[in-house]
């Protein structure tokens, strides 16, 4: 597919992208007498992902900073696709997102009256003819890339009779896929959207909101244009697969002569590493339950990214940092980590937790005793304070912070060597505990009282400070570890003849039992932390009182940073 990213540096506010720039200049011509309005249209036909996002960004962003105004329409002009369901998550979404449409939620099924009678002015106007052509004959005369079209025998109907039959398709004397209403444009053109593309079609399916009053739906190229200038709609920005259908789109509104003509503006869509982002696919994962739902926190979709831990603001810096243009790229889905990492170290209180525990018993420290120790909850925040964390004989640190044989470089615990427990004390592994299969089980260490705090008096140094949890106080907890969805960066990277499903990462999740801070133990849904050493996590609406669950949302590796290291020229 597409080169692999490199983010645009957001540019000065007042010129932020090549949009802000069109929307400015017409400011200044007076074009749409001085006014901006844009809208989001999504189709209520899927859940919202991290690409509409870019899109909300982008059209409530111009309203917000040209002081204008951004419509929510819901473009539901499919009735087999689309679903009340989805009408309710998108709204919730771009709330959450941090968006506010004010009193403008629209509906394009809300225009199907206007529609139907515009659509009679192009008949009346001799631009517009029913076709009675099904669909094989429709695609077999519109030609290819290199031959013109040939027109449809039905192309020269008397007026007359166009509208007689246009109102009997609405009258539903006709069944599905026996006419349609075409465009009369030029079935030469090179643009192959301009060839007498159909505007109405016979589809006899209730839809979500205005019930069986309609058996004919229009075209998305039709109803779009018409909407947004119903809605005196200034900037119409979508993505750039509609570059080639803008002709349609001013040709539509040319000929109906209407009051205020939109100017469309095309974009390149957010294309991600290791995922998918198409709705097809994203609902094709949820039926066939490769993913828990659409709130599935390996989902691209607002909610699963929600559900995950990322906030708003850190989905909103993103989509502000990879900016708009007019080039398809892929960025990389490290980036979209390091904007969430940014935004919850400043945000995220730390916490202690241990996901593969491995137990340390402290030889010399009295048994049954207990000590609260200080523990600072965020570094990043003085005003956040400090807490309590308990302290005893029995405790948890994470497998992997001790090695029986370290390989070189290796400063964290094994026998013979001394770590710092995080808050707590310095300790040294002393003998390690196995179980008849020889694997370890438990450590047993000893302690020097005059560190507490983790300080050493006489000064000496330990090169490693590790995380750890006391056995009699700390919480069970499910840890849920999320890996990419895809196998390769690529998502159209898949073997000849297989779709994405193929390269669907089998590991792509994996919940382990961790045990974590007394203080997390009723830890609310939707509260995030900085687990110490391990990574970002929140808690999951599935937590219970006393068991709390979290879902990772990040790792600690800023693998983003080191990549923008490596492209800044070292210093002189
Ligand atoms: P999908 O391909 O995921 O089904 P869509 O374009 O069909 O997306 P719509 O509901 O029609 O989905 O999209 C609403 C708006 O969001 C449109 O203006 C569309 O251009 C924009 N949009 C959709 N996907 C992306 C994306 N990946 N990046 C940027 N904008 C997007
Ligand atoms: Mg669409």
């Amino acid at each position: 597919m597409e080169k692999t990213l490199t983010p645009q540096t957001p540019a000065a506010p007042e010129s932020a992208d090549f949009i802000r720039d069109i929307v400015q200049g017409d400011l200044k011509t007076g074009k749409h007498g001085g006014r901006v309005h844009t809208r989001f249209p999504p189709e209520p036909n899927g859940y919202l992902h991290i690409g509409h996002a870019k899109s909300i960004c982008l059209n409530f962003g111009i309203a917000r900073d040209f002081k204008g105004q951004c419509n929510l329409r819901m473009d539901d002009t499919n009735p087999t696709k689309e679903d009340v369901e989805y009408v309710d998550s998108i709204q919730g979404d771009v709330k959450w997102l941090g968006f506010d449409w004010a009193d403008r939620l629209f509906y394009a099924s809300d225009y199907f009256q206007k529609l139907y009678d515009y659509a009679v002015e192009l008949i009346k106007a001799g631009k517009a003819y029913v076709c009675d052509l099904n669909a094989d004959e429709v695609r077999e005369h519109r030609g290819t890339l290199t031959e013109p079209g040939r027109p449809s025998p039905y192309r020269d109907r008397p007026v007359a009779e166009n509208l007689d039959l246009f109102e009997r398709m609405r009258k539903g004397e006709f069944p599905d896929g026996t006419r349609v209403l075409r465009a009369k444009i030029d079935m030469a053109s090179p643009n192959m959207n301009m060839r007498d593309p159909a505007l109405y079609r016979i589809r006899h399916a209730s839809h979500h909101r205005t019930g069986d009053a309609w058996c004919i739906y229009p075209m998305y190229d039709y109803a779009h244009c018409v909407s947004d200038m119903l809605e005196g709609i200034t900037h119409s920005i979508c993505t750039l697969e509609f570059e080639d259908h803008r002709p349609l789109y001013d040709w539509c509104l040319d000929e109906l002569k209407t009051p205020c003509h939109p100017q469309q503006i095309e974009f390149a869509r957010l294309n991600m590493t290791y995922t998918v982002m198409s709705k097809r696919k994203l609902l094709l994962l949820v039926k066939d339950q490769h993913v828990s739902g659409w709130d599935d926190p390996r989902m691209p979709t607002l909610q699963g990214l929600r559900r995950r831990g990322c906030t708003p603001e850190a989905i909103r810096a993103f989509c502000e940092k990879i900016g708009v243009t007019k080039a398809n790229t892929m960025i990389d889905l490290s980036l979209f980590e390091h904007c969430v990492r940014e935004d919850l170290n400043k945000r995220a209180p730390r916490a202690m937790a241990v996901l593969r525990p491995l137990k340390v018993v402290i030889e010399n420290y009295p048994e049954g005793q207990t000590e609260e120790l200080d523990a600072v909850n965020n570094p990043e925040d003085p005003s956040a304070g400090t807490r309590k964390v308990p302290f005893s004989q029995v405790l948890y640190i994470e497998a992997d912070d001790f090695r029986e044989a370290p390989p070189k470089g290796y400063f964290r615990l094994f026998p013979g060597n001394e770590v710092r427990l995080r808050y707590a004390y310095l300790i040294t592994c002393k003998e390690v505990v196995k179980d008849a299969q020889g694997a370890v089980v438990a450590l047993r260490c000893t302690y020097d009282p005059a560190t507490r705090g983790g300080n050493t008096p006489d000064g000496r140094k330990v090169k490693s400070t590790i995380h750890w949890v006391s056995a009699a106080h700390g919480v069970k907890a499910e840890a849920r570890l999320y890996d990419n969805l895809l196998l390769k960066s690529d998502p159209e990277d898949v073997p000849e003849g297989q779709d994405f499903l193929s390269i669907l990462n089998p590991k792509s999740r994996e919940f382990v039992d961790a045990w974590v801070e007394p203080s997390l133990k009723d830890a609310k849904p939707g509260s995030r932390y900085q687990f110490e050493r391990v990574g970002y996590f929140c808690a999951d609406p599935d937590s219970q009182p006393g068991k709390p669950v979290f879902n990772r949302t990040v790792t600690l590796r800023d693998t983003w940073a080191k990549i923008e290291k490596g492209r800044t020229p070292p210093k002189k």
